[in-house]
């Protein structure tokens, strides 16, 4: 199902408005009425829990060990073993975003961003729009949030290349507040053809901003945990990681999202994470 665009609203405090409504995550689909198997039911549940929050590096989530070192400029990385002509013209939409001066948000920006990964992958993330950090280096999610994210998608089974990722703008909003509609209206000339171009079999809308632009959040109600859909390819709209460091007990129903793509992917969550 797919919804119009909608102004973005405040973010954090939906996000907790909804998550507060949300069911405890493990236990949703094994109770049975049986108290020996409940029982079994939610210690096997915390343990998930715990090897999914150690493989985010607990809620205090220091550096990834032995994380890659962030390469690329300008405007972003395009991991090797692509399609060339999906490469390049994914390049040739970078450089036209690296020039573009459609909205405000060009003044500001130092490097325009991209997107990072492979676009020969079945799972793209699109978050919101680049912070301090990635205006400085061209690259998507390499602050804090970025190493998070990171995270996340090793916890999925997959390497930190090789999922795409990118932003609904592609210029750094000025104290990196949400973009306004007319600057996500302008940046879509980039985000349309990008996502076409990598033609995932998923979507991650990471946070409510790059859901509501991707018309899969409702009109009204919650909007996290819901399959959408961007022109055919389901999307899945869940909390964004720079609010998961500031609340991380909502770790948990972002997990159970993941797992949901995995599922619609076939694919599971490496042992560790599971
Ligand atoms: N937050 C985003 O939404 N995107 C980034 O690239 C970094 C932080």
């Amino acid at each position: 199902m797919t919804y119009p665009l909608r102004i973005p609203l405040e973010y954090e405090i939906s996000d907790l408005a909804t998550a507060k409504s949300t069911k405890p995550a493990y236990t949703r689909s094994r109770v049975s009425g049986d108290p020996e198997n409940e029982l079994a039911a939610v210690l096997s549940s915390a343990g998930e829990l715990l090897r999914w929050e150690k493989t985010l590096g607990g809620t205090g989530f220091p550096a990834p060990e032995g994380a890659p070192a962030m390469v690329g400029a300008g405007s972003g990385s395009i991991a090797d073993g692509a399609d060339p002509d999906t490469r390049a013209r994914l390049q040739v939409l970078a450089d036209q975003a690296a020039e573009c001066s459609r909205c405000e948000l060009h003044r500001g920006r130092t490097k325009s961003v991209f997107g990072r990964g492979t676009p020969d992958t079945d799972l793209v993330f699109v978050g919101e729009g680049p912070g301090y950090h990635e205006d400085q280096e061209g690259l998507p999610f390499v602050g804090r949030a970025g190493q998070l994210l990171d995270r996340m998608i090793a916890a999925m089974g997959y390497d930190r290349d090789g999922v795409y990722i990118c932003n609904v703008v592609k210029c750094r909003p000025p104290e990196n507040r949400t973009p306004l509609p007319t600057e996500a209206a302008a940046c879509s000339r980039f985000l349309i053809p990008q996502l076409e171009l990598v033609q995932p079999k998923a979507i991650v809308a990471l946070g409510r901003c790059a859901a509501e632009n991707l018309s899969c959040v409702p009109p009204a109600g919650k909007w996290r945990g819901i399959w959408g859909q961007w022109r055919g390819i389901p999307v899945m709209p869940t909390y964004h990681p720079a609010f998961l460091l500031r609340s991380p007990e909502f770790k948990k129903p972002v997990w159970e999202d993941l797992q949901q793509v995995l599922k619609l992917l076939n694919r599971q969550a490496p042992r560790r994470a599971r």
